[in-house]
C-alpha cells in the first residue's frame, strides 16, 4: 500500500550510509537495513517535515518525481 504522504525516496548510489536522516526524524520513519541504508520502516508516520531531506549531506534524499 502506498502512503501519499510520505513524499521521497532514497537513491542507494548517493547514500553514504551516515545515518543522519535516521537520527534526525521525529517521528522514526527511518530504520537501518540489512546492508546498512537507511529502510523506510514507517513511511505512515511521516508528517512531511523535510528534515531527513534538508539533512542529508549527500542529496541521497529525493523528492518523488509526481510531488517535485
Ligand atoms: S519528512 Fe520528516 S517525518 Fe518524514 S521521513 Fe523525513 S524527517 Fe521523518
Ligand atoms: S542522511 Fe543521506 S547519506 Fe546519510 S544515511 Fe540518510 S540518505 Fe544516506
Amino acid at each position: 500500500m502506498e502512503n501519499k504522504q510520505y513524499p521521497f525516496y532514497i537513491d542507494p548510489k548517493l547514500c553514504k550510509k551516515c545515518g543522519l536522516c535516521i537520527a534526525f526524524c521525529p517521528t522514526k520513519v527511518y530504520i537501518t537495513g540489512e546492508d546498512d541504508l537507511p529502510k523506510i520502516e514507517h513511511p505512515e508516520k511521516c508528517i512531511s517535515c523535510k528534515m531527513c531531506f534538508y539533512r542529508c549531506p549527500d542529496f541521497a534524499i529525493r523528492l518523488k518525481p509526481e510531488v517535485a
